[in-house]
């Protein structure tokens, strides 16, 4: 067992790596797949002596992972872990630079620091970089997403995380939505990435898992020691049979990835004839399209309520697409519109999509 990452085999491309990383050294007889390692404690004298620090199962979808995001990852319980993780580095009384609308999660994290007093939180338009750049001047961590959950919005990530490194303050770019295979945050200047690895990494709806990345750099290493003793200390680990079945699924991102983003784009297309669709929201990247409808909240939730094909759920990143309306949830930003839909575009067959998606849209104004 090793916690130090492979080489990254840059010469590989991404979907290469992904099938190749995170497997046993070769020896013959030995398996070709990862470990599944279900143990608390190991043997003394070893590299690592109990389960909270170390889990050769996390090692193999680190390493994968690392590679993909061209930096060191740390594999943690949930996004949720991520997300909580990071904030613990937002000293008390800090100032924390957040979208309006960003995952909901993350939204009533930092309306909790602001109910104690224990942090400052600036929200801003995430598209409008000079109002961001403005909002940095004596904070302490940027939270981005790109594009942002549900609306979709698209930040200037190169230009931002420069105007913050310039200022002193920490940037972290949750990219959940985009996987490494779309945007890879480091090489665009962010300090950490944030993934819910419950969402396309692991592409099954089948588990929860998150993950952080830091760069290879001195400063990196630091905050990636910081935020390994953080996971130690918390106590909010992974499961190793979560993780090994996440790698499972890594393996065939590439694929999965490239079916959902050709299904969104060609239903985001279509979706923007639809006379019951009254705004289409899409970055022309991703798998995600979220619609706005005839019938306010309630024409919405018909619509959700009509499909046979498509799955009424929450959650994204899953191999089945998925729908719905994201105000339902109390936590979901009054930013976000009423009778918004999210649609969160799996790998089905896309005329199968299409025609179940636009005979429950006719319902929407019923
Ligand atoms: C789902 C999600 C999270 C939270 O992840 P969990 O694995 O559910 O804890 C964070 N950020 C984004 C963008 C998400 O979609």
């Amino acid at each position: 067992m090793t916690d130090e990452p492979r080489p990254p085999r840059p010469d590989l491309t991404p979907a290469t790596r992904l099938v190749a990383l995170g497997r046993e050294p070769v020896v013959p007889g030995g398996q070709v797949g990862a470990p599944l390692v279900l143990t608390s404690t190991y043997h003394a004298d070893g590299p690592v002596s109990y389960a909270r620090s170390g889990n050769p199962t996390w090692s193999a979808f680190e390493e994968a992972l690392g590679s993909l995001e061209g930096g060191e990852a740390l594999v943690l319980a949930s996004g949720m872990a991520a997300v909580a993780a990071v904030f613990s580095l937002l000293p008390h009384g800090g100032t924390v630079v957040v979208p309006d609308a960003a995952y909901n999660g993350v939204m009533a994290t930092v309306s909790a620091l602001e109910a104690d007093t224990a942090a400052t939180v600036r929200r801003v338009d995430v598209t409008d970089t000079g109002a961001v750049v403005a909002a940095l001047e004596g904070a302490d961590l940027l939270w981005l997403e790109s594009p942002t959950n549900p609306l979709l919005e698209v930040a200037d990530l190169e230009a931002l995380t420069a105007a913050a490194r310039e200022r002193g303050v920490l940037t972290a770019v949750d990219n959940t939505f985009s996987t490494p295979l779309l945007q890879r945050p480091l090489e665009l200047g962010a300090d950490v990435v944030v993934h819910s690895a419950t969402k396309y990494l692991s592409g099954h709806s089948d588990l929860l898992l998150g993950a952080l990345v830091t760069p290879a750099t001195a400063d990196g290493r630091a905050l990636h020691e910081r935020l390994r003793r953080h996971r130690q200390l918390h106590g909010g680990v992974a499961g190793p049979m979560e993780t090994w079945l996440a790698l499972r699924g890594l393996r065939t991102l590439h694929l999965r990835l490239e079916r959902a983003c050709a299904n969104a784009a060609a239903l985001a297309e279509r979706l923007a004839d639809h006379p019951a669709v009254t705004r289409v929201r899409y970055p022309g990247i991703g798998a995600i399209v979220s619609v706005e409808v005839l019938g306010g909240p309630a024409g919405a939730e018909r619509v959700c309520a009509a499909t046979e094909v498509w799955v009424h759920a929450t959650s994204l990143g899953g191999v089945e697409s998925l729908l719905e309306r994201r105000r339902r949830h109390p936590d979901e930003p009054a930013t976000v519109p009423e009778d918004l839909l999210r649609l969160a575009v799996g790998v089905e067959d896309v005329e199968d999509l299409w025609r179940d998606l636009s005979a429950a849209l006719d319902r929407a104004a019923d």
